[in-house]
């Protein structure tokens, strides 16, 4: 393991690359019928290493895939909105990042607005887990859209760049009772970036820990929709058990996540499609 004396606390920046929109109860109770936009979070870890980044948003491609078949049922239910130069490569273009520049790409999880943007990363080694994504390859039909999968949006060489987020080697992180059945991984070796299990919304769902310069963050993808799941207990509307992979364990993950806020009021959470939580934290790294 290296690191040394040296204490690594990677620059963040987050972006979002396009957007979905959801009726405000169906991302929480007494959320109203309002629609609320879904921003689709991506973010940026400058880590010495290589760019590392959560997540990689919608693109242009998302729309083109849901434009057939039985996709046409996910575009109508989850409309994907992505303008020209949006898209998490051409933002990282604009900041002087090349796509090659990037060299891990954690996916939280295999629906669309995470997923959209990997193949404008051909260098980048993907941390998911391998099972999931052969069971998208093969899947088809109803089943495949009720997983909310759409496997065109994988890269031809996605099995050759696969990493097994299980096969990197498990850490102590301070997040208890959150690790205590299914262990964190370090994913570089100063152990400022590790990759946590937190299942429910899907069967391979991750989050990512990032030490930055103001303090531990905890990016939650859609292990909850907005954090008022986590300080307040709400939890989205009951269709929603209909597109979650677990809802027994999705349950237990936001009780879990509950407990270690109150824990660590230290710690920022930040789940995927919260617009407000992610102002507030880019706020945050803006200011460091
Ligand atoms: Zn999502």
């Amino acid at each position: 393991m290296g690191g040394g004396d040296r204490r690594v606390e990677p620059h963040v920046e987050l972006l979002t690359a396009g957007w979905t929109s959801h009726p405000g109860l169906v991302a929480r109770r007494g959320g109203g019928r309002r629609p609320v936009r879904f921003p689709a979070l991506v973010a940026v870890v400058h880590h010495p290493d290589g760019v590392i980044l959560f997540d990689t948003g919608y693109a242009p491609r998302v729309q083109r895939a849901v434009g057939r078949g039985i996709d046409r049922v996910y575009g109508a239910l989850l409309p994907v909105h992505v303008t020209q130069g949006e898209t998490a490569v051409e933002q990282l273009a604009r900041r002087g990042i090349a796509a090659e520049d990037v060299t891990t790409i954690v996916l939280s999880h295999l629906h669309a607005d995470h997923l959209g943007g990997l193949r404008d990363f051909p260098a980048a080694r993907i941390v998911v887990d391998p099972r999931a994504v052969t069971a998208m390859r093969g899947s088809s039909g109803l089943g495949r859209l009720s997983r909310g999968w759409l496997p065109a949006l994988l890269p031809d060489d996605v099995v050759d760049r696969v990493l097994d987020p299980t096969s990197l080697p498990a850490v102590e992180a301070d997040l208890a009772p959150l690790g205590e059945v299914t262990p964190a991984h370090a994913l570089v070796a100063d152990g400022s970036v590790v990759v946590v299990p937190l299942p429910g919304h899907s069967d391979e769902h991750l989050g990512l820990l990032v030490r930055t310069p103001v303090g531990e963050l905890l990016l939650l993808g859609d292990a909850v929709w907005h954090l008022r799941a986590v300080t307040h207990g709400d939890l989205p509307h009951p269709v929603v058990r209909l597109i979650t992979r677990d809802w027994a364990g999705y349950r237990r993950t936001v009780v879990d996540l509950a407990r270690l806020a109150r824990r660590r009021p230290d710690l920022l959470l930040l789940p995927s499609h919260d617009e407000d939580a992610i102002a507030h934290v880019q706020g945050l790294l803006a200011a460091s």
